[in-house]
């Protein structure tokens, strides 16, 4: 006689329920194939009056209440550590049965998808940084080039031609305004 029969990798293909009583006596009803099983059972396991039971004994969550406790701050999942802390509210809500176990592997293989998509978003996000910053420095070079320009032309107006020399003291001019 196994004592493990409640839990539902251990259901067999049995038409009676799978139900043990603290006694250890297996329940001799058939099994009810209306009751649908929660907790990612594949097939139904227990008859009518142990499947009712189950019901009660397990209160329905409401999703809402639910998706609230499982997305908690986390506004996004842009980063590991909210990915992370997702997948901790998980373990919780699942341990407190309050969340079916099929549904619990679903979001934690969208999590995993989630993290594995991190280091592209990280990259692209380098890249545009990157971007961003040439572009700046482009246009500080720019804004530089024609400030010395003016500061040159301003102290010697005759020489506009021999600028060889002018943009260097245009630059150490424009570092202290
Ligand atoms: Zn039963």
């Amino acid at each position: 006689m196994s004592p493990k029969l409640s839990t539902s990798d251990s259901a067999t293909i049995d038409s009676h329920c799978q139900h043990i009583s603290p006694k250890g006596d297996r329940c001799h009803m058939l099994v009810d194939q209306n009751h649908r099983p929660a907790n990612g059972a594949k097939r139904p396991t227990l008859c009518a009056y142990h499947a009712d039971r189950l019901r009660a004994s397990v209160p329905p969550v409401d999703p809402e209440v639910l998706a609230a406790d499982l997305l908690g701050e986390i506004d996004d999942f842009s980063t590991a550590g909210s990915v992370n802390l997702f997948l901790g509210n998980l373990v919780k809500q699942l341990a407190r049965k309050r969340i079916a176990r099929r549904d619990a592997v679903a979001l934690a293989y969208i999590s995993q998808l989630l993290l594995n998509s991190l280091p592209a978003l990280v990259r692209e996000v380098e890249a545009e940084n990157e971007a961003e910053q040439e572009a700046e420095s482009v246009r500080i070079a720019r804004r530089l080039r024609e400030r010395s320009r003016e500061l040159a032309s301003l102290r010697d107006p005759q020489s506009s031609g021999s600028s060889a020399a002018a943009p260097r003291d245009g630059e150490r001019a424009c570092q202290t305004p």
